[in-house]
């Protein structure tokens, strides 16, 4: 049960208060650097003109995630907020250590993503995730927690969500991804201690670490405005244009290296496969020796690496499965399809 906040009342967070109607930045104090500098995670405030829900959206969790940064930058300049019920936290860069690193951890190798909800007298990384709960999330009813893939991995644009009652099923779809996993919660991230805190969680997987994706970016922002006006945050201008469903997975596994060697694949992600189909083949330098890489259940490849010189079993394909056959198909035209209208409003 989701308990709006009561009328339109200044909005607290951090050192901040914002008026309704208004929009602030404001900075959460982590820690300090060796040098004494102290080390906050920016955020900026858009507290609408009338009581609604409030929405948080995340990203650079991981600091070398940096699709969701931009995905931030361009939804806060969208020129939806005039009439805006309820309240946007976005923080476009949660891990600042790590995105000013080029890195996906803390400087102590610690996963921000394990840490939550974290402790105010814990280790770095459990002090950062303990300032987003207590600011953010715990100020929230929904959220949005955008990923990209890892270093030299790449990920289709997807919805990650645990889907145990209508109300997430119908968050997940109204985003707009072709494709949404239903996923159990891992401990210690930011969705589970969300999820526990009574805030809908939805994550957003796509692209590659250290890179901008503009088709991630772009079905990125549309998703993140079209939740919003799920959510009844904005008016639901598009209902007549709302895309199609998205497909649901309820489970994936790895294609993983048969052989060490370099790798030769046609495939990409987005590709359907069907059972026993080669995705790829594996070599020595001499190309004598080959080795090929087989899917074992038909799905369609949501998540992929890009680094071609692997080990005997490096993950290589990520493939997920579907109890319906019908919804084994490339997923190309749906992307296509997803990122049709409105686009003309987002900048760069
Ligand atoms: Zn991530």
């Amino acid at each position: 049960m989701i308990h709006y906040r009561e009328g339109m009342k200044p909005f607290s967070i951090a050192d901040i208060s914002v008026n309704a109607g208004n929009r602030a930045r404001a900075e959460i104090v982590v820690a300090r650097l060796y040098d004494f500098t102290k080390m906050t995670v920016p955020i900026e405030v858009v507290h609408g003109t009338h009581a609604g829900p409030v929405l948080f959206v995340t990203a650079a969790i991981h600091g070398d995630e940096i699709n969701g940064v931009q995905i931030i930058k361009r939804l806060l300049h969208q020129p939806i907020f005039e009439n805006m019920k309820g309240t946007l936290i976005a923080v476009p860069i949660v891990n600042v250590f790590g995105f000013n690193a080029k890195q996906r951890y803390l400087p102590d190798r610690r996963d921000l993503n394990r840490c939550f909800p974290g402790a105010p007298d814990g280790p770095l990384a459990s002090q950062l995730a303990h300032a987003i709960m207590t600011e953010v999330i715990s100020k929230s009813t929904h959220g949005i927690d955008l990923h990209t893939g890892a270093i030299h991995r790449t990920n289709l644009p997807h919805i990650r969500a645990s889907i145990d009652n209508e109300q997430m099923e119908q968050m997940a779809q109204a985003f707009g991804a072709p494709l949404i996993i239903n996923s159990g919660l891992r401990d210690g991230s930011l969705r589970e201690s969300a999820r526990e805190a009574g805030v809908c969680v939805l994550l957003y997987e796509g692209g590659e670490a250290l890179r901008f994706n503009e088709e991630v970016i772009q079905l990125g922002v549309k998703g993140v405005v079209s939740v919003m006006r799920h959510i009844g945050m904005l008016a639901d201008e598009d209902a007549a244009q709302k895309p199609a469903n998205s497909r649901v997975s309820t489970a994936s596994y790895w294609a993983r290296a048969p052989h060490s060697g370099m790798l030769n694949t046609a495939c990409a992600v987005g590709d359907s496969v069907s059972a026993g189909q080669v995705l790829g083949t594996i070599c020595d330098p001499f190309g004598r020796h080959c080795f090929d890489v087989s899917a074992k259940e038909a799905g369609v490849i949501v998540g992929m690496t890009m680094l071609p010189l692997l080990n005997e079993g490096d993950a290589i394909f990520h493939i997920a499965t579907f109890n319906d056959a019908a919804k084994i198909k490339d997923v190309d035209e749906d992307t296509q399809q997803a990122l049709t209208g409105q686009m003309d409003t987002y900048v760069t």
